[in-house]
């Protein structure tokens, strides 16, 4: 209790969730909203309403059980878009966080508000640091594309405004030909003011090529779609057999998430990050939508831990001048978590992980006629099949 013996916000949190106890959520607490308290109380039924979002239950997307314990709580730290409380499940079988329940697909204009960071990452907002990340990727992204051709076709899924795609265009082969798809208009906008070639709505739907694609990217996209195995197939149909697939994605075997899990870890971004992957989970997924793993290893970044702290500094009601030190604008803190991060990176626990994934050589969808030949094991219910995988 805070002076005066009123709750903080997180200790009401838990009251309303499990009726006064506030540690007994993580054993025994469904999910349950929590009431409007405060002024907000007063504002009349509609009003009250609309401050929630649509959800929907869902099960774990990797074994398909709904066999998942509550990991965390949390609200809309970062953009304040509901009055929900979300909780993150871990499911027993394969360890995959899921958030359950969760918005419903109709929800995304309102979870992604018109100042959503991927929507408009640029040098003029945010200054030194976007200078910092984008030599920082341009690197990465240079090693993922040694040895493609020079007439190579790449394809960024979830490109946002296009940040990568800017970068490859940057230091690229000229021939490259580059495609993004993102299913947000707005994103989608900004990146083709930019003049990328960007496709709008989900790599599921888009009519794209198949068996055509030398490399794509899931950079921190992975974790915002509503189906990561239909989502992984799809790509899977569009490359070329043999042809890589790099996802990078948010590592729930980090520090950062074994300090901040019970509430405030960046990666939930509640309620945005619907499903959160360790190694075993995002293999077995991969596996289960017909890739073979080449590798998967962690990455440096401070996003989380960053994020981390200024969530538990917004839920403690910190004056704005010090959460405003733990931003995506913060180079001080951002530079102080990255130091830390390429320490815990060597040891294997880096704040991403980067899964490098294959579509099997012998994976064939189609003929010359366009019937189906041989289609991947995968699809038919082999988990196994095409993986080379132990
Ligand atoms: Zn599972």
């Amino acid at each position: 209790m805070v002076d005066g013996g009123y709750p903080t916000p997180r200790q009401r949190r838990f009251q309303d969730c499990c009726g006064g106890s506030t540690r007994r959520w993580d054993r025994n607490c469904r999910y349950e909203r929590s009431p409007v308290v405060g002024p907000e109380a007063v504002i009349g039924m509609d009003a009250q309403t609309k401050q929630f979002l649509d959800l929907t239950s869902v099960q774990c997307c990797v074994c398909e059980a709904d066999n998942a314990e509550p990991v965390g709580l949390g609200n809309d730290f970062e953009y304040r878009t509901s009055s929900d409380t979300f909780v993150a499940m871990r499911c027993r079988s394969c360890g995959l966080i899921y958030l359950n329940p969760r918005p419903s697909v109709s929800e995304f204009p309102r979870i992604y508000p018109p100042n959503y960071h991927a929507f408009g990452f640029s040098e003029r907002e945010f200054g030194l640091a976007y200078r910092v990340r984008s030599r920082l990727e341009a690197k990465r992204l240079s090693g993922w594309c040694r040895g493609l051709p020079d007439d190579a076709r790449i394809l960024d899924v979830g490109c946002g405004d296009g940040f990568h795609l800017r970068l490859l265009r940057g230091f690229g082969n000229s021939r490259w030909t580059l495609v993004g798809v993102d299913i947000d208009k707005r994103a989608v906008e900004m990146a083709r003011r930019t003049g990328l070639h960007v496709r709008l709505g989900s790599v599921d739907d888009i009519d794209l090529p198949r068996d055509h694609y030398d490399l794509a990217l899931m950079i921190q996209t992975i974790e915002h779609v509503e189906n990561p195995v239909e989502a992984l197939r799809s790509v899977r149909r569009l490359l070329r057999p043999g042809s890589r697939l790099i996802i990078v994605t948010d590592n729930t075997d980090s520090l950062d998430f074994k300090l901040f899990k019970d509430s405030y870890w960046g990666g939930y971004h509640f309620p945005r990050h619907w499903n959160l992957f360790n190694r075993d989970s995002l293999a077995r997924l991969a596996e289960k939508a017909g890739f073979e793993v080449d590798d998967i290893s962690t990455q440096v970044s401070p996003v989380n831990w960053v994020y981390s702290i200024h969530n538990a500094l917004v839920d403690r009601e910190t004056p704005q001048w010090l959460i405003d030190r733990f931003t995506l604008r913060s180079i001080v803190s951002l530079s102080a978590f990255t130091a830390l991060d390429i320490v815990l990176q060597r040891l294997g626990k880096g704040g991403l992980l980067r899964a490098i994934l294959r579509r099997p050589e012998e994976d064939q969808t189609q003929t010359a006629n366009g019937a189906l030949q041989q289609p991947a094991l995968a699809e038919l219910g082999g988990v196994r099949g095409a993986s080379t995988r132990p």
